[in-house]
């Protein structure tokens, strides 16, 4: 199972912004990334063209690998250690390890 998804707030273990938080606006599962909101931003060159009469520097996010994100508990203000718990009705439900914080 998955646990990151969409509009999650998730913590950076590793990488050039290991520590940084940020929300998901999109998960890639068939290549393990997801698209995190200020997270591995990327400055992309652009050339002046017909369409575009500036030019110059965009910047935008670039994917990250799932196994470098985890789930982040805004109760706790950490990384939380994320259980799944089976409900009565047979749905799934995250919770946090450390304040039982359903996420
Ligand atoms: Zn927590």
């Amino acid at each position: 199972m998955n646990k990151i998804k969409k509009n999650d707030t998730v913590y950076v273990l590793a990488g050039r912004d290991r520590g940084k938080t940020g929300r998901v606006f999109m998960v890639m599962p068939k290549k393990s990334r997801a698209l995190v909101e200020g997270v591995n931003y990327i400055k992309k060159h652009t050339r002046k063209t017909q369409a575009e009469q500036q030019g110059g520097i965009v910047q935008k996010e670039s994917p990250i690998q799932l196994s470098n994100l985890t789930l982040f508990c805004k109760n706790c203000n950490k990384p939380a250690r994320i259980g799944v718990s089976t409900l009565t009705d047979g749905s799934k439900s995250r919770y946090c390890k450390r304040c039982k914080e359903v996420i």
